[in-house]
């Protein structure tokens, strides 16, 4: 388990309410919503970031995707959504455990990833 500020909230050592739970992962909202809805979906296993993740981590990554799935229909999303995962500080990676990041509640730009 990683000993990041993810790794202490699934460990119960900060209170965070779980908008999920099973098995393998949580979901939680971000502390500072870039969207109505901004909710990370982060697995229970401390992977630090995509690129470390390992051929024995591929029905984890998996799992997440299907999470990721459910708790944007839990939250009434599904018709529009974005899944990020920020790899890396270059690309604005903050805290090294691998976590989705559900996007949804305004509008998206057409045509780009930016917006
Ligand atoms: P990233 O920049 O992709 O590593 O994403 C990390 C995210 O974690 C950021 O959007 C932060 O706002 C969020 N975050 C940091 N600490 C907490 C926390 N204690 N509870 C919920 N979200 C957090």
């Amino acid at each position: 388990m990683s000993d990041t500020i993810f790794g202490k909230i699934i460990r119960g050592e900060i209170p965070s309410k779980f908008l999920y739970e099973d098995e393998h992962c949580i979901a939680i909202n971000d502390i500072n919503p870039q969207a109505p809805v901004h909710v990370l979906v982060i697995p229970k296993r401390g992977i630090p970031r995509l690129v470390d993740a390992e051929q024995d981590d591929q029905a984890l990554l998996g799992h997440l995707l299907l999470a990721a799935g459910k708790v944007a229909a839990q939250l009434g999303v599904s018709d529009a959504f974005r899944l990020i995962v920020n790899n890396g500080a270059g690309a604005g990676q903050t805290v090294f455990h691998l976590h989705l990041h559900i996007i949804a509640g305004r509008p998206f730009a057409e045509g780009h990833l930016a917006g």
